[in-house]
């Protein structure tokens, strides 16, 4: 029986897809892989994120964590709209200023070497500090250099909560909670240099009970700079609001439970040389736990952060948002992949078509595992065939998909997909809603092979058009009615 994992497709996407004469023309002049996004969903997403914020009467900014795709087209359509920009290296940075943002509406986060911080502190965008040593560095910059005054967030981390017993992971971005008040005496230190605007944390985690404590454990930092005179207004919270990439949540359970019971041996092998993403078979019992992007999730993205916002926080026991309101803090947000919902796809074209030795059927690909990195992130969702003519044969095909490297380990996916319908060679894979993280964050030219050339793809007047994604600016489709 085929185990599908069924992408969610939404409406944009499914049209871009039924263009299969274009699609093949691109593959055919840019090779593959190929990164293909759609600029003007990305609009459509932040105004799904306003819409929350408007539902709770809050105010401030929706930064894009540009990390999660190194698209020109998408940043700059970004800049038409209202939304910031969460730049973390100084290439970023310098892109999100090239693109049209305003320092206003840029955050610096991660990891900074001198260089960013300067040019951050330069331009005026706001610092988002992860430690008490990046606060004092910025403060003698500012001071050496005589630069203006820097907008400056505190970032903090190991939340813990009376009310709920929770093992956060450790972090090493962000100042422990416990030792917030370090930061807050190097900012009065440094008043001259530094001015804080809020405090903040991202936890790489989709668990809504620990986003709960953290925000409200910010909430507790800011009544304390209340206290000793310093006046931040906003909180930001990062990402990490997910995005449900299967359109059937049975599928998912089903897949698992199959998996599980192949892992124990009951059933035939679904994964290449039996990997178990996290699960293993010892004395006929199954250990360990699955590793993998919980693919269907119904509550993601808005939707998430509406769900967070409406959570009762468990030690002043009214809704979070509800706090924000009353204390008339701003929210900051910075989703990647949550913003890159629906906003891309990767095309591979298929190298060859057999059956092995197992009697599994191989489809070779001209892309690697780092081009789409599906396993990576361990997200588990099936390609979409793009035929050329007609299948070579009828569907459900069980396959493999072999990546272009000369490694074993190279396989798209380690698990075997059922496609609808048997490819031919010179067929297209498309793995869709690809845009946040497994388009280009882990392209690598091992090898020597390209890394995909990428293009934008977009509406003018209803009718698909493209250009290279370093060519399109959002003057080249016409403004859309809201
Ligand atoms: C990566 C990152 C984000 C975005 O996370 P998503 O899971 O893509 O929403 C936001 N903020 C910071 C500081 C990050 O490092």
């Amino acid at each position: 029986m085929p185990l599908h994992l069924s992408p969610r497709i939404g409406p944009e996407l499914r049209s871009a897809l039924a263009e299969t004469v274009l699609l093949a023309q691109l593959s055919d002049a840019l090779g593959s892989p190929l990164g293909v996004v759609l600029p003007q969903q990305l609009t459509g997403n932040v105004v799904a994120f306003r819409s929350v914020f408007s539902a709770h009467r809050l105010s401030g900014q929706i930064y894009y964590a540009h990390k999660a795709n190194r698209s020109n087209a998408l940043v700059r359509e970004l800049a038409a709209t209202d939304a910031g920009i969460d730049v973390a290296s100084l290439a970023e940075l310098q892109h999100a200023l090239g693109a049209g943002f305003v320092p206003q509406r840029i955050v610096a986060t991660g990891p900074k070497n001198q260089e960013f911080l300067w040019l951050a502190a330069r331009t005026g965008v706001i610092v988002s500090a992860d430690s008490v040593a990046e606060l004092a560095a910025l403060a003698a910059l500012v001071r050496d250099r005589s630069l203006p005054r820097v907008r400056v967030m505190a970032r903090l981390s190991g939340f813990t909560s009376a009310g709920v017993q929770l093992n956060s992971r450790r972090s090493r971005f962000g100042v422990s909670v416990a030792a917030a008040s370090e930061v807050l005496d190097v900012i009065e230190k440094h008043a001259d240099a530094l001015d804080l605007v809020g405090v903040a944390f991202h936890l790489d985690t989709i668990g809504l009970p620990e986003k709960v404590v953290a925000l409200e454990g910010c909430l507790g930092v800011l009544d304390e700079c209340r206290r000793r005179g310093l006046r931040p207004w906003s909180v930001d919270i990062g990402g990490g609001f997910g995005v449900d990439y299967l359109a059937d949540g049975a599928q998912w359970e089903q897949y698992t439970s199959a998996l599980t019971e192949a892992v124990l041996g009951r059933r035939a092998p679904l994964t290449w040389n039996g990997h178990g993403y996290g699960l293993r078979a010892e004395n006929g019992h199954v250990r360990g736990s699955l590793n993998l992007y919980p693919a269907h999730r119904p509550i993601s993205g808005p939707a998430y952060l509406d769900r967070l916002l409406r959570t009762t926080a468990p030690e002043q026991r009214r809704p979070l948002g509800t706090l924000l309101l009353d204390n008339m803090y701003d929210l900051h947000v910075e989703p990647g992949r949550a913003l890159l919902d629906q906003c891309g796809l990767v095309l591979a074209s298929v190298l060859e078509v057999r059956e092995d030795a197992n009697g599994d059927t191989i489809v070779r690909l001209d892309c690697n595992a780092r081009d789409v990195s599906l396993e990576e992130h361990g997200v588990l969702m099936d390609p979409v065939v793009v035929h050329r003519t007609t299948p070579a044969g009828p569907g459900p095909a069980g396959a493999y998909l072999f990546g272009n490297l000369c490694l074993e380990a190279d396989l798209i996916t380690r698990r075997k997909v059922f496609l609808p319908s048997l490819p031919r060679i010179g067929d297209l894979l498309a793995f869709v809603n690809t845009a946040g993280y497994l388009m280009d964050f882990s392209a690598t030219q091992a090898l020597r092979q390209p890394i995909g050339r990428k293009v934008a793809l977009y509406r003018d007047d209803g009718a698909w058009r493209w250009c290279l994604d370093e060519q399109y600016w959002p003057v080249h489709h016409p403004v859309e009615a809201p």
